[in-house]
């Protein structure tokens, strides 16, 4: 069998997620098992590489038909697979492409895992088909993560920073608060489930006239289904993380050009509600030009976005 396939790793702080991939970036097999991460880098890197075995052996696939491996790793990651810092890892100065492909015996690249969830969707997600091969990926959770994706590569920068989207500076100075990068007015602070949490909570305790001052606990799902119910507040919130998306992609379009914005993560799933409000934003701040045969949808590979990343690095040869 001369079959290629791709595997790749998802390695977070508690578990290992491993996949293999076909060349056109299906999913054909997972695995995981614990991380382990307190054991230290070396027992961790064990695990991925016994993983790794395991998915191979329990496939219809030899080792032969493996043609490399990828990993997204949450963290700093620069362009020759070193991680300077992985705060979930408990890692510092970690050489871990070095170290895996010595384990593993096969070539091993590694990204950040926004970056490689980004490259996952732009190859058999969202972005799949129609020749879409500049690809902005928004990932709206506790933060707001980003991954570029230009001429079907991701696009890291000179010191493998670039994407760090959530960290766009949009908010105007008088109402910008603090962001946990050391800034303010982080698109991170206004658009991630944490920033419409917090603007939820400021609103109740102004006492502003809202349902959502009868819950206990608020979550951004609470907030998404309360303007579809007409609560002015919940709209008011949901209005204002939506004109920062969309301004946001403006400021990209008219840099980079991408043929589809793709938006996922947890607060995504509030559907159109969210994605009406962000299309007319966009449509509003950006030159006609910029906007035309560009689309802004929804990701399609939810929490396999990051293996089938992972999988496309060797592929892609990022
Ligand atoms: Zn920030």
């Amino acid at each position: 069998m001369s079959e290629q396939i791709y595997i790749g790793v998802d390695l977070g702080g508690t578990t290992v997620k491993v996949g293999i991939c076909d060349k056109d970036g299906k999913l054909v097999q997972t695995y995981e098992g614990p991380t382990e991460s307190e054991g230290g880098y070396e027992l961790v890197t064990d695990n991925i590489n016994t993983y790794v075995k395991k998915i191979v052996e329990s496939s219809t696939y030899s080792w032969d038909n493996v043609a490399g491996i990828g990993a997204g790793i949450a963290g700093f990651v620069d362009k020759n697979g070193f991680v300077k810092k992985a705060a979930n890892l408990g890692w510092e100065n970690v050489h871990v492409k070095n170290v895996l492909e010595e384990k593993i015996g096969k070539p091993v690249i590694v990204n950040n895992d926004a970056n490689v969830a980004a490259l996952g969707e732009a190859w058999s997600g969202a972005g799949a088909g129609a020749g879409v091969s500049d690809v902005v990926c928004y990932t709206l959770g506790t933060g707001v993560g980003g991954g570029i994706i230009i001429e079907n590569k991701i696009h890291q920068g000179f010191n493998g920073m670039a994407g760090e989207i959530g960290h766009m500076s949009v908010v105007p100075d008088l109402e910008a608060i603090q962001c946990g990068c050391g800034q303010k007015g982080c698109l991170e602070t206004v658009s991630s489930a944490t920033g419409i949490i917090r603007m939820a909570k400021d609103a109740v305790e102004r006492g502003d006239r809202t349902s959502l001052s009868l819950l206990e606990t608020i979550t951004a799902k609470d907030v998404f289904d309360a303007a579809r119910v007409n609560d002015e507040v919940a709209i008011r919130i949901v209005k204002r993380a939506a004109y920062y998306l969309g301004r946001s992609m403006s400021a990209l379009a008219v840099v980079l050009n991408p043929q589809r914005f793709i938006v996922g993560g947890g607060v995504s799933k509030a559907g159109d509600i969210l994605f009406d409000q962000v299309r007319e934003n966009f449509k509003t701040f950006t030159p006609g030009a910029l906007q035309e045969g560009v689309d802004i949808v929804p990701a399609k590979l939810g929490n396999d976005a990051g293996i089938v990343g992972a999988a496309g690095l060797n592929l892609f040869k990022i």
